[in-house]
């Protein structure tokens, strides 16, 4: 009985379509394309063939009506699977043109056989001889022809064999029991082989299916990864033209991801990608793909989403996934995320436009303030172009007699006298006329022009500065990209001994955005310049993101307060609370303190209040040029 069960369970398996396998129903359908209009080709020219040997001797509407009918059925079936072979395939085409092959193959089988049958009493010996051939002949073909669908296959066999057994059996002509009990003998081994190709040609599709598999998923998220994301990106771009309908692309960058790796281990950092991934994968709707294209870095393809408000909402829902806490083992982890999203037709007109602007709207966006969503703008646009024209004229640009330095002073508001002049460059461009630092600089950053640069202006700060008192200092801006390698930091260090200025005077002022990158680079950096002499000042501060810890691992010697918190003080409780308190924190570190952008008498009496005070800003003074510098300090720096 359970022998029987299991026989049956199998015949079952066989006769059915293989439903939940869609890649196999497609590679099956695939192969069908090309086989189905050969089986009908050799169908006709058998049913021909034999109709021929037997048109004079049985009636017309058997030689030549069926035949015709026959044929005009083969012609539409033909037609319609070359048609067929120019089309993508999908899992419910597949499927629906092999579910009417399947239930066509058992009627067609049976009508040929019936036909062949009809033929048998109207010859002599030959022409009967004929008759089973044709039936052996064809029978074969067929079977070969359908071995990807197994249900139609057997089903054709057992039809036509099962009557031509019979039918001749009947006919008591041993020659013909022979023919059939061969043909039947053969058709079965045709079928245990059928099976076994059938057993190999799925395996190979579901390894093709696993191969593809493993080539366009990222192993550690599960998510899409790199490949995948374009080749998808690509496919929803042309169905987004062609509908004219609007298509998204979303980066996402993790703040904070390379100091999680550096202080708890790359194995932590794995668990906290798989963790954001899952995170991403749950958070986003079904129009929304998302792939992890690398590191730090995941990616979404939005398409057929409301207008850009639904897409900014989703951006600040992926935003808050992201800034969970992340627990991991018996540490919980706390990072944050931006994304940067640029739509197509509206700001990009094609795939590597949408993903070149959605990259930038997110670097843009970490400029302004980290964790949060930027769309892709007009004014990006503009700014692209204007970049892109500063960009060529720096190409072109004689630094050395382009560029100069202005000094601004850092005065002591108590005994109203400055202490130092931060250098801070100037560009006049014989094409673009003056170019502020805030346009050039980030630009010379990105096309590696900065360690040029900052070569260029420190050589004339210095310069300059060698003609001052010997108790002024000066304060000089380095890029992030200055502390990058230890070769660059070489060439500072190069640059002020050459110099002859004593570097105890000197100090640098580097932001936040230097040490998000590269930590440990930073810090080595900033420590060599320290043991030189040189004091190290955090300019901007209060509007990154660093943490405590980082700023205790650093060898700071000041601090610079941000002038976002200082304009409008007098009025801004909140801004009056925050210099607040980053003056208690830089007294607590040990540090000297700098308030930067004063521009008002108000602003300076509140800031009075907070105790002994180093300021730098217009109320003093503008930036001044070099050959000012020694008549400034002649009188008393008075609040203008
Ligand atoms: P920063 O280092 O924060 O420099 C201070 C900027 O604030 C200067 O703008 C200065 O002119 C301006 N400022 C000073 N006091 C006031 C004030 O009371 N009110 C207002 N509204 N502004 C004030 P500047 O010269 O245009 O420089 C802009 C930025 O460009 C600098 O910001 C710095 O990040 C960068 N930069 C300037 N020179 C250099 C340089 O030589 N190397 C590098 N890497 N960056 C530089
Ligand atoms: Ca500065
Ligand atoms: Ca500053």
């Amino acid at each position: 009985m359970m022998e029987f069960m299991k026989y049956l369970k199998a015949a079952k398996e066989i006769a059915a379509i293989p439903k939940n396998d869609s890649d196999l129903l497609i590679a099956q359908y695939r192969a069908f394309t090309f086989q189905m209009p050969l089986m009908y080709v050799i169908l006709m020219i058998n049913t021909w063939g034999l109709a021929a040997t037997h048109m004079h001797m049985a009636p017309w509407w058997m030689t030549i009506y069926i035949p015709v009918v026959m044929t005009v059925i083969s012609a539409v079936r033909v037609i319609g699977w070359l048609r067929r072979s120019k089309q993508d395939a999908t899992r419910d085409i597949a499927l629906k043109a092999l579910s009417r092959t399947q239930r066509l193959s058992g009627i067609i089988a049976l009508a040929f056989t019936l036909w062949a049958f009809m033929l048998f009493p109207y010859g002599g010996a030959y022409e009967k001889a004929h008759v089973a051939f044709y039936m052996a002949i064809t029978v074969i073909g067929v079977i070969f022809c359908l071995m990807h669908l197994r249900s139609a296959a057997f089903t054709v066999a057992f039809i036509v064999n099962g009557s031509f057994v019979i039918f001749f059996s009947l006919s008591g002509n041993l020659v013909f029991v022979a023919i059939a009990i061969n043909t039947a003998l053969v058709s079965a081994a045709m079928l245990a082989i059928l099976l076994v190709h059938y057993r190999d040609f799925t395996g190979m599709v579901s390894a093709r299916v696993e191969n593809f598999r493993l080539a366009n998923v990222d192993s550690l998220t599960g998510l899409a990864n790199r490949r995948a994301f374009f080749s998808y990106l690509d496919n929803a771009y042309a169905k987004a033209r062609s509908d004219g309908t609007r298509l998204a692309v979303g980066i996402i960058d993790l703040d904070g991801f390379k100091p999680v790796n550096d202080i708890y281990g790359h194995a932590t950092g794995d668990k906290l990608l798989q963790t954001i991934g899952m995170r991403l994968g749950k958070v986003c709707p079904e129009n929304y793909y998302v792939a992890r294209l690398g590191g730090d870095e995941f990616s979404i393809v939005a398409s057929n989403f409301g207008d850009t408000s639904e897409l900014v909402a989703t951006g600040e829902l992926i935003c808050s996934a992201i800034r969970t806490a992340a627990p991991l083992g018996d540490t919980t982890l706390r990072i944050g995320g931006s994304i940067g999203f640029a739509v197509y037709p509206d700001m990009a007109s094609d795939t590597v436009q949408l993903f070149a602007n959605a990259d930038y709207a997110l670097y843009h966006g970490k400029r302004t303030g980290r964790g949060r969503v930027t769309l892709f703008s007009v004014d990006h646009d503009a700014k692209i172009r204007s970049d892109a024209k500063i960009e060529q004229a720096l190409h072109h640009a004689n630094l050395e007699d382009e560029l100069t330095v202005m000094f601004q002073p850092i005065i002591d508001v108590s005994s109203r006298s400055t202490i130092a002049f931060e250098a801070l460059a100037r560009w006049s461009s014989p094409t673009l006329g003056s170019v502020t630092p805030a346009q050039f600089i980030p630009v010379a950053e990105r096309t590696g022009m900065i360690l040029t640069i900052t070569q260029t202006l420190l050589k004339k700060a210095l310069a300059h500065a060698l003609l001052w008192p010997g108790h002024i200092r000066l304060s000089f801006n380095l890029s992030a990209h200055d502390l990058s390698s230890p070769e660059s930091v070489h060439d500072i260090i190069r640059q002020i001994e050459r110099s002859g200025f004593n570097p105890a005077r000197v100090d640098l002022e580097i932001t936040e955005t230097a040490f998000i990158r590269d930590f440990s680079q930073v810090r080595s950096a900033t420590e060599t310049l320290r043991s030189l002499g040189c004091g190290i000042s955090l300019d901007d501060f209060g509007t990154g993101f660093s943490s405590l810890t980082h700023l205790h691992a650093l060898p700071l010697t000041k601090i610079k307060v941000d002038r976002s918190f200082v304009t409008g003080l007098n009025k801004n409780p909140a801004s009056y609370k925050i210099v607040k308190s980053l003056l208690a924190l830089s007294r607590d570190m040990g540090l000297d303190c700098i308030v930067e952008g004063v521009e008002t008498i108000a602003e300076l009496a509140i800031l009075k209040t907070l105790g002994d005070l180093t300021v730098q800003g217009y109320l003093y003074s503008r930036p001044i040029p070099a050959d000012d510098v020694v008549s400034f300090l002649e009188q008393p720096a008075t609040a203008a």
